[in-house]
């Protein structure tokens, strides 16, 4: 399995998933389809299918003219706003590209119909805007328990899982981090590293569910540097892990 970072708009990313048996591919969210066109080209792709994430248009917004170029595409997802939707998945249902076999994962609050793609034996995640790299997605349709109950499914994924996600937000979602976990050495670290990657333009995706466990706050709502922190700003915050999450996410916001 190769996987291809493609650049879209003015902070996301298409990914082109080829299957280097029988170079068949897929596309995660594209938004302009003109530079995965470019790119099915360049890897001699035999592209067949579209995998949406979720429905937002930087996410989809390429998706009529790939059909327009290559018709008969599949397009699968699990929300009925998916333009050209053929395929409509399930949670826990799979999907083949070609020798390669995804699991559909459902982790809605960014929105509603919100999916993963999970390639189980490549130990490679597609992510969306659920999970950033040391991020999670705003709560557009969904609430704090619902983001909870769907980054918990990531979070049981094998550590070495690498998480392919849709933004890059990865540097500015570090020196967040710090903010609530000042003496953390390892968000210390990778927000240098970041920083280095973001000023040579170097993409910072993807990250491993590992590095997530050690960096991410919405991956930390039981640190106890993290719940401190919250606690000496808002001393009345309950500290139950729905709170103190939407206390984060809240944060986040404005930050
Ligand atoms: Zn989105």
């Amino acid at each position: 399995m190769k996987v291809v970072p493609i650049p879209q708009l003015m902070d996301n990313y298409a990914y082109l998933v080829v299957d280097e048996a029988t170079q068949e591919a897929g596309i995660v969210d594209c938004a302009e389809a003109e530079p995965v066109l470019r790119e099915v080209e360049r890897e001699r792709a035999n592209l067949t299918s579209i995998l949406p994430t979720h429905h937002h248009y930087d996410h989809v917004g390429g998706n009529d003219d790939l059909l327009a170029a290559k018709p008969g595409l599949a397009v699968y997802g699990f929300d009925d706003r998916i333009p050209g939707l053929t395929k409509s998945v399930r949670d826990g249902e799979r999907i083949r590209l070609g020798t390669l076999e995804a699991r559909i994962i459902f982790i809605p609050a960014h929105t509603s119909g919100h999916i993963a793609y999970h390639f189980e034996k490549e130990r490679t995640v597609f992510t969306g805007d659920t999970l950033f790299a040391a991020g999670c997605g705003r709560l557009f349709e969904g609430n704090a328990a619902m983001m909870i109950e769907s980054l918990s499914k990531l979070l049981t994924l094998p550590d070495d899982t690498r998480v392919y996600f849709g933004h890059e937000y990865t540097e500015k979602n570090l020196r967040f981090a710090l903010t609530l976990e000042p003496n953390n050495a390892e968000i210390r670290d990778k927000h240098a590293w970041s920083l280095e990657q973001t000023k040579k333009r170097i993409p910072t995706t993807p990250t491993t569910i590992d590095s997530e466990k050690k960096t991410n706050p919405f991956f930390r709502w039981r640190s106890p540097e993290l719940r401190a922190t919250l606690h000496n700003q808002f001393p009345d915050l309950p500290m139950d892990d729905v709170s103190v999450f939407a206390k984060t996410r809240a944060l986040k916001d404005v930050f």
